[in-house]
């Protein structure tokens, strides 16, 4: 069968299509319909930290589909309880409780609505180049015109200031409801924050009563070499959104609420699937994983030996290595998307981020001999002779 024909006559379209079928996946390797083997580094698009397949994984979602998959919140659960408890006690500092969904741009937009009620404000200002989702509350968020001018209107009262630039602060003001930024902007080109600018936020933040939101979709559970990029700062959230490698690539996400925030009133924020004791129960063993095979630090050695060596690549396209982790952009002085069709015929998959960016996102159990393997595609590929 053709896959890819399959789907091109049938899809709504949204999707630009690499023209291969991936019908299998094991630890950081995926393998195609013609049975070609490749390595990793789309890692679902940040959704498989632990890997392909984990045996414990695939165990935890067998036994708890045998036991219970639906139960509304209005009911307590075993597996909700028990990961509610787990999460809060690796949660960053000053976390208290949390609110469970299923996917990131449903946390961002829960906590954008979560900051505006507690608040009685507002604005919600985010930042240049970030990427938040694409409902509306999170796509008006986000940046990229190309994404959201279709669109529009979106919702209003939402500002864009220039990630890392310092001058932009005092745009946060007593209207300000809350200030949504990623760590390592992702989508965006792979740009990590400023520690002195995340700093100098908070304390802005702080002065006039806004919120600092944090977006960990992508950064969050081990990607950058601790279990939430934030505990790279000394600095306390008051909402952090996660998704993505929550449950090991299970549809899943949550928004994290820091002290300041009062709690809820009853039904002012809901959701059907969420918090399902499926997903809790695959979550809880995804988190078990990451700590217990000491993949968080994998990630912190492994990212920094895999940005040594690529910044290592005698290269003249080469603009820039920047990353946290295995959280890696490759900064061409071209077009990417060429290079990526190369380095799929060499084996190994890699995301773009914006034009002009290589994108590396393995999941966290990669191993050396397969970075060394990618960086020999990526030499290949960029060294002119
Ligand atoms: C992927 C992503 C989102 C959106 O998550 P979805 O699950 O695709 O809705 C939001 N924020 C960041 C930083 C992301 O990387």
């Amino acid at each position: 069968m053709n896959w890819v024909s399959m789907e091109e006559q049938y899809s709504s379209g949204v999707y630009a299509k690499r023209g291969l079928a991936i019908i299998r996946g094991s630890g950081a390797t995926l393998t195609d319909s013609n049975g070609k083997v490749y390595i990793d580094c789309v890692g679902g698009q940040g959704t498989a930290n632990i890997g392909h397949a984990h045996p414990r994984w695939t165990k935890a979602l067998a036994d708890q589909a045998a036991i219970l998959l639906n139960c509304p919140e209005m009911f307590s659960n075993d597996q909700r309880a028990l990961y509610m408890q787990e999460l809060m006690a690796v949660a960053p500092p000053g976390i208290e409780r949390v609110f469970f969904c299923n996917s990131g741009t449903e946390a961002i937009e829960g906590a954008i609505k979560f900051a505006r009620v507690a608040s009685g404000r507002t604005e919600i200002i985010a930042a240049k180049r970030g990427f938040h989702g694409r409902t509306f509350g999170a796509l008006s968020a986000t940046w990229n015109k190309k994404y959201r001018e279709p669109f529009e209107p979106l919702v209003p009262d939402f500002h864009h200031i220039t990630f890392n630039d310092f001058n932009d602060i005092e745009q946060i003001s007593t209207k300000t409801a809350a200030v949504i930024l990623e760590l390592v902007q992702g989508e965006g080109g792979v740009y990590p924050i400023d520690p002195a600018y995340l700093t100098a936020v908070r304390e802005q933040c702080d002065r006039v009563g806004a919120y600092l939101m944090i977006d960990e979709v992508q950064t969050g559970f081990g990607r950058t070499g601790k279990l939430f990029a934030i505990q790279h700062y000394a600095i306390q959230p008051d909402f952090v959104c996660l998704a993505k490698s929550i449950a090991g690539g299970l549809p899943m996400g949550a928004i994290l609420i820091g002290e300041k925030v009062a709690k809820f009133q009853p039904g002012i924020h809901g959701s059907t699937f969420g918090g399902n004791p499926l997903a809790c129960a695959v979550a809880r063993e995804t988190l078990k994983i990451l700590e217990q095979e000491n993949l968080i630090k994998n990630a912190a050695i492994l990212g920094d030996e895999f940005q040594q060596a690529l910044s290592a690549i005698p290269s003249p396209l080469i603009r820039e290595v920047r990353g946290q982790g295995l959280m890696i952009g490759v900064e061409l002085k071209q077009k990417v998307a060429p290079y990526l069709k190369q380095l799929t015929d060499l084996g190994v998959l890699a995301l773009p981020a914006g034009m002009t960016v290589l994108r590396f996102l393995p999941p966290l159990v990669i191993t050396r001999e397969q970075i060394q393997q990618v960086v020999a595609a990526v030499h290949s590929v960029l060294a002119v002779a």
